[in-house]
């Protein structure tokens, strides 16, 4: 599904289109696509709301970053994968391995990297191309589609709750319980923290209820009385796009916690006599990456799924546009 023209979702900008299989070099691989999760940041980059960015950086281009597939044949100096292997892709492409942030666990602001159907071709499509080092397996207990979301949503929410110091006795507040909040619920959880889960919507909260959240309020109630009542959060985390749940969370977090945001959005009245640390996070690292697998490859972690043909991308994404997705779309070619 081959878009060579940014507009809204509602004109099917993604074009059904016959290609060559990519060529691989040497230290690539070719992977038969089984499984690629929808993203809202595909929608965005389609819909042309990040050209500002220089987002994507190249026309035609597959969108897609969230991939589970089958090796279909190896470059030369391919090592550790066979054909075969069942592996997933994020949208960490590629990093240059030498600069101060490669070296120091942070590849994933490498100022060279390349992010999978941003940059390079993705997985909305029956092949991808992608150098081997940047390749995990999965988990034989997964299937293709509940693995898929893993490689996005999952490590997003891993490296947010890894910054958030999630731990027993401590109270996360997340705000935004979508396809990234419900992910890092469970793994807030799984680390024994008290997790509150603040979402507009009525859905989410019942599934974060389920999930074990240790209490759920909408944004809409008097929420800094509410923490007040309960203990303010150690942290909190907020996937929620709006400048109301960041200033809320900023809020609600006790002096000297910090605030985490996986979006973007503008903050009022500081205050820098509490000494509160606000940090931004962007996906995830190859570490990040396997420790999700590990996690995931135990149970620990569940995603929710609805499947759509691969050539249904147009109408996934609008479905996702007007909030009518349940957990995570996924496309199977
Ligand atoms: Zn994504
Ligand atoms: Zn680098």
């Amino acid at each position: 599904m081959l878009l060579d023209r940014l507009g809204p979702i509602e004109s099917k900008p993604l074009k059904s289109s016959s290609l060559n299989n990519p060529v691989i070099d040497e230290e690539e691989i070719l992977v038969r696509v089984r499984a690629c999760g929808v993203c809202r940041s595909n929608l965005h980059m389609i819909e042309g709301d990040w050209v500002g960015r220089n987002i994507p950086s190249k026309l035609p281009i597959i969108p897609g970053h969230e991939i589970v597939g089958v090796i279909e044949s190896t470059g030369r100096d391919v090592i550790g994968l066979k054909i075969g292997d069942r592996v997933g892709i994020q949208p960490l492409y590629h990093a240059c391995g030498v600069c101060e942030y490669c070296l120091t666990g942070r590849e994933n602001i490498c100022p060279s990297r390349k992010i999978t159907g941003q940059d390079v071709d993705g997985g909305y499509a029956e092949y991808i191309k992608i150098p081997f080092r940047f390749v995990y397996k999965v988990p034989d207990r997964l299937s293709d589609s509940e693995a898929a979301p893993l490689f996005c949503p999952g490590v997003t929410a891993y490296r947010a709750v890894k910054y958030s110091n999630a731990a027993p006795g401590k109270i996360v507040a997340i705000f935004g319980i979508g396809g990234v909040g419900h992910v890092a619920l469970q793994i807030a959880k799984l680390w024994g923290a008290k997790v509150v889960a603040v979402s507009r919507n009525e859905r989410h909260l019942e599934l974060a209820s389920r999930l074990g959240a240790h209490s759920v309020i909408s944004p809409e109630e008097d929420i800094v009385r509410y923490f007040r009542g309960i203990g303010y959060a150690d942290s909190s985390i907020v996937f929620a796009p709006s400048d109301k749940a960041i200033n809320q969370a900023v809020n609600v977090t006790k002096p000297g916690g910090i605030t985490i945001l996986g979006v973007s959005g503008n903050i009022r009245n500081f205050q820098y006599f509490k000494e509160k640390t606000i940090k931004g996070t962007i996906i995830g690292s190859r570490q990040d990456m396997r420790e999700v697998l590990e996690i995931a490859a135990d149970g620990k972690i569940h995603t929710t799924v609805e499947t759509y043909g691969l050539e249904e991308a147009n109408e996934a994404l609008r479905r996702l546009k007007y909030s009518e997705i349940e957990g995570r779309a996924v496309l199977i070619p």
